[in-house]
This record gives structure tokens, C-alpha cells and sequence, in this order.
């Protein structure tokens, strides 16, 4: 494991750096030690496709793309990109939070019917859940479950973390739960702008076969740039397939 390479780097650096110990920058020696650890760390929970402490599928092995949203179901904005979807024909996965569920059943049954997959996003989607105890990891990550299983009548078996942020407790309550981590190759920049032109220029520009896209079906934006990114793949040849197809697992139970 990555995060194994660094703690033994670092306590080799450390027992090295007694030798300087009388050397007058010692000091800071040390401290550049205790910051490429601080780092590291920061990097390695953050950003998913270090699979730094959790080994997560971020890109497929098939030819083709995979368009996936997460935080929904909204009310207004899913039932719009459902259309969409509807009318081109496209698959894509969604990544629904529990607590949404409530109250929202038949958009969540809607989107199962339409033959679009469904994965587990975590009940509470709060930031918190990186300093919450396992056990508690793996409450809230199983009532999610429980939810989608409630709506659909399907156990899901892909896990995407809030926010992308991984850490060794999340490792724990996924693999005790047997579920697959699923990460993202490019991220649209629905989570700060609203420019339609300016998502749809960045994520065309990276799309390649294997592409894992993410967008979020709670922002109007990706109402507005889903359109043109399906109409620019159909004209580049590039096949928009399901994310089960584009990674060979199975999306349930
Ligand atoms: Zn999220």
C-alpha cells in the first residue's frame, strides 16, 4: 500500500536525521520531514486517483466513456437529465446520498427503470464521515443501501465517496461490505462554475476511451452542457456505454 511507502520513508528520514542532529538546520530537517507527511496525507485522502489509501476504479479498461452524476436524486434536475438521457439513448450511473431517498422513491425507481445504474453515495454525504469511527462509517454506508435496496429491490455494490475523500477507515467499512470504490477520470467543473461553455471545453478536451466522467444532478449546468457533450461524443465516435460495460463488474448483488 501507498500510505505503507510513506510512514516507512518518513521513520527511516527521521532515524537518519539523528545523525544531523548537532547540525545547525536540524530543525529543519525535521520539519521538512513532519510537512512531506502532512502532505502526503492531505494529497493522498483528497485526491481519489492516487488510490492512495484505497485502491479505487477510476478509469475503465473498455473502449468507450461512462457519464456518472452523484448527490441526486434532485427533484427538478434528475427528472431533466433522465430526459435527456431518455431521448439520446445513453446509460449513465447515479450516485444517489440516502437521506435524499426519503420522500423522492419514484425518481430513484424511474432512473432503475430507465436502465441507468444506481450506486451507493453514503446516507449522510457529510464531511464529517472522514472522523467518524468505522463502525459508524459502515452504519451510514449500509442504511444507504438499505434505502436504494428498499426502492429498487437491488443491493448496490459500487461506493462512491463524498467528496471524493478517501482515508484507511473507509478502506475498512468498504471492504467489510464488500463494496468497489468507483472514482472518476475527469470531473466536470459543475462544483464551481455555472459556465456551460467552460465545462463542456474542459471535459471534451480530456475525454479519451476509459473515461469516467462526473458530473452532479443537482446543478442546472450539467442540465444544460449533457446535451452537447453526448451530440460531441456521437460526432467523435466515441461510444457513451454503462459504467458496469466500460469497467467489467457487476453494479448489484
Ligand atoms: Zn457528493
Amino acid at each position: 500500500m501507498k500510505h505503507n511507502l510513506t510512514l516507512a520513508f518518513t521513520v527511516i528520514a527521521l532515524i537518519v536525521s539523528v545523525y544531523f542532529y548537532e547540525n545547525p538546520y536540524f530543525a529543519f530537517l525535521i520539519t521538512g520531514i513532519g510537512i512531506f507527511y502532512f502532505l502526503t496525507i492531505v494529497f493522498g485522502s483528497g485526491l481519489i486517483q492516487l488510490n492512495y489509501f484505497v485502491k479505487s476504479i477510476n478509469k475503465g479498461s473498455n473502449k468507450g466513456i461512462a457519464i456518472t452524476f452523484d448527490d441526486g436524486p434532485d427533484p427538478e434536475i434528475t427528472p431533466k437529465i433522465l430526459d435527456i438521457l431518455a431521448k439520446e439513448n445513453v446509460k449513465a450511473s447515479f450516485f444517489v446520498i440516502g437521506h435524499k431517498i426519503e420522500g423522492q422513491k419514484e425518481v430513484l425507481q424511474r432512473i432503475y427503470n430507465e436502465g441507468h445504474t444506481i450506486g451507493n453515495h453514503s446516507f449522510s454525504h457529510t464531511k464529517q464521515l472522514t472522523t467518524t469511527p468505522t463502525s459508524k462509517l459502515k452504519q451510514d454506508i449500509t442504511r444507504c443501501s438499505a434505502t436504494i435496496e428498499n426502492a429498487i429491490k437491488k443491493k448496490p455494490l459500487f461506493f462512491r465517496p463524498p467528496f471524493g475523500i478517501t482515508t484507511p477507515r473507509y478502506k475498512k467499512a468498504i471492504s467489510a461490505l464488500n463494496l468497489k470504490s468507483i472514482g472518476w477520470s475527469i470531473r466536470s467543473l459543475g462544483t464551481k462554475t455555472d459556465d456551460a461553455k467552460a465545462l463542456y471545453n474542459s471535459v471534451t478536451k480530456k475525454i479519451s476511451d476509459g473515461s469516467i466522467l462526473l458530473f452532479h444532478d443537482t446543478q442546472k449546468v450539467a442540465v444544460e452542457v449533457l446535451p452537447e457533450i453526448i451530440q460531441y461524443c456521437k460526432n467523435n465516435g466515441i461510444n457513451i456505454v454503462s459504467l458496469p460495460e466500460l469497467i467489467n463488474e457487476k453494479a448489484y448483488e
